[in-house]
């Protein structure tokens, strides 16, 4: 017999339990059942016409500034509720404090961000798109591009790495733009976006249908999209192929934004040496970027490329650091990283390990260390792995498969050429970071490598201190990339807005563009 609670969805203001016993949630370390989710009975169709009619409307009456100051009333809700969010994250995700910060307060941190950009557009009810542009000799008639706010709803499926970051950091925007947001959490770890979502609804800071949440199956959602909405999808590359065929977005034109699956670079300058300080900041990167939420990561760095002959010092380097992460119950102080999500993605990682060790070897292995105050046939904690091989070129696995866990690959390059070409083997990634004391270097290597990727985060000494991290998605800098990496973009402060308004040129005369222009501002980054 279940006996745990079954989560409300909050869909049309308020909270509706879907039917039938639902999905049960787990605790990834103790293996216990936490909570059921549930979307069987609910009408999707009035759901969403509620959101569109009642959430879109009343956002659409207030002007940028207003909807800004919503999102800092949104943002004291969760400051005032963290101390649950952690406890919720710690049962529901197996993350360690400093994980668990990473997509809490990395959230709350994004709101009050677009809350400050919000307010800069004061009064206005649409954006100017550009200058004035004339049609003919004559002046007096022009056309200029506005941007307006869509008529549609944002519907955001999520993946259950970031259940918290990864609505907020689309809600900031969506909301500030004036589109309700519906938003479907990963099952795993649905738990904490419902919650969030709850507390928000509950505290009546937003007009009803501004915010919902839809916990479980995905099942015909993307059947009750319509014309006007958007969709943001955020996902491995195999349900984002499954969704650009649907009608909604094949027929319906549908606005689609992909995040998917990436297979992320860490560069070494070729004049580096062992122990000096590019060196030293590449090592901890890729440490770093391994074991923060145990890789989970869509960012994390995949493939680490350093010059041939730092191949062995960097190996060992790397080792040596791994060596000392302790891994198990986050509850336990000693313990510096926790689970992944659930015994599927810890299968799902052995997988992908066994898959590249057909063509890597590990140089750091820690599957043989004990777990702290966790039980291995339950706790779905993984090991970190290093792999290496000393020829990436032949490798095609290796610049293929995302382990989405604490594994990385270290490979040793011949030439810059050689290394920017095997980076972008990657096929498009969402983030690549150069690690030099050369400024010369970094701008020759960020300029090759801009194009397949959506960032590129150069570390050199001088910045050693300041860097915000080669994973750490600032709300500040574009977060997407080309290719393999679905495509899409996000975020880059106030053109994070563009998805969510539709550009339209009006065609008139100066007076009525002068009259167009009292309620609108100039859109500027
Ligand atoms: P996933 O299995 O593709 O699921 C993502 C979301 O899609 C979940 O909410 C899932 O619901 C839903 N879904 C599954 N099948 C669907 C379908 N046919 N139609 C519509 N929705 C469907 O991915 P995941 O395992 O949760 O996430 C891990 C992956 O996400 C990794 O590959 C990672 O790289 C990628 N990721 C990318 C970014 C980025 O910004 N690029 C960020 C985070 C994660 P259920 O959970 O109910 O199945």
């Amino acid at each position: 017999m279940t006996t745990t609670p079954l989560l409300p969805n909050i869909v049309a203001g308020k909270a509706q339990m879907g039917q039938g016993p639902g999905t049960p949630l787990f605790d990834p370390v103790l293996g216990t059942e936490l909570v059921r989710v549930s979307r069987e009975g609910l009408d999707l169709a009035s759901a969403f016409a509620f959101a569109r009619e009642q959430g879109g409307a009343a956002l659409r009456a207030l002007s940028y500034r207003e909807r800004a100051g919503l999102l800092g009333a949104i943002g004291q809700v969760l400051q005032a509720k963290r101390d649950d969010y952690y406890a919720i994250a710690t049962a529901n995700s197996g993350t360690v404090t400093r994980d668990s910060a990473v997509d809490i307060d990395g959230g709350i941190f994004t709101i009050g961000q677009y809350a400050k950009w919000g307010d800069k557009l004061g009064d206005a009810r649409a954006l100017l798109d550009g200058e004035r542009i004339r049609l003919g000799k004559d002046p007096a008639f022009q056309s200029q591009h506005v941007l307006t706010p869509t008529r549609g709803l944002a519907l955001f499926i999520n993946a259950f790495n970031f259940p918290s970051w990864g609505l907020w950091e689309k809600a900031a925007p969506a909301l500030l733009s004036g589109v309700p947001v519906v938003v479907k959490p990963g099952t795993p770890t649905a738990w904490l976006t419902q919650r969030m979502v709850q507390d928000v609804v509950e505290a009546g800071v937003l007009p009803a249908g501004a915010l919902s949440v839809i916990c479980g199956s995905s099942a015909g959602l993307l059947d009750a999209l319509q014309p006007f909405d958007v969709l943001s999808f955020t996902g491995s590359a195999g349900t984002a192929a499954q969704i650009r065929g649907h009608a909604a977005i094949a027929e319906r034109s549908v606005r689609c934004n992909i995040e998917a699956d990436s297979l992320n670079s860490a560069l070494l300058d070729p004049n580096a040496a062992a122990g000096d300080e590019a060196f030293n900041l590449f090592v901890n990167e890729v440490v770093r970027e391994m074991t923060v939420k145990s890789g989970q990561k869509c960012t994390a760095i995949r493939r680490a490329f350093v010059p041939r002959a730092l191949y062995d010092a960097a190996a060992q380097a790397i080792g040596a650091k791994l060596a000392k992460i302790s891994v198990g119950n986050p509850r336990h102080e000693a313990v510096r990283m926790g689970a992944l999500v659930s015994r599927a993605q810890f299968d799902g990682v052995q997988e992908g390990l066994a898959q590249l060790l057909a063509e890597a070897t590990p140089l750091y292995d820690g599957r043989a260390q004990a777990l702290v105050d966790a039980d291995p046939a339950v706790a779905a904690c993984a090991m970190p792995v290093l792999l290496g091989t000393s020829d990436p070129v032949k490798a095609r696995v290796l610049h293929d498969v995302e382990v989405f866990g604490p594994v990385s690959t270290l490979m040793p390059y011949d030439s810059d050429a050689q290394a920017f070409e095997l980076i972008r083997r990657g096929q498009g990634s969402l983030v690549a970071s150069v690690y030099s004391a050369d400024p010369a270097f970094v701008a020759r290597a960020a300029l090759e490598l801009a194009d397949s990727h959506g960032r590129v985060h150069a570390i050199s000494p001088d910045v050693a201190s300041l860097h915000t991290g080669h994973g750490n998605v600032m709300p500040h800098s574009l977060h997407g990339g080309p290719g393999r990496a679905g495509g899409g973009e996000e975020l880059g402060g106030l053109r994070a807005l563009g998805f969510y308004h539709r550009r339209s040129a009006v065609q008139a005369s100066t007076a009525a563009l002068d009259a167009l222009a009292a309620s609108a501002t100039a859109l500027t980054y």
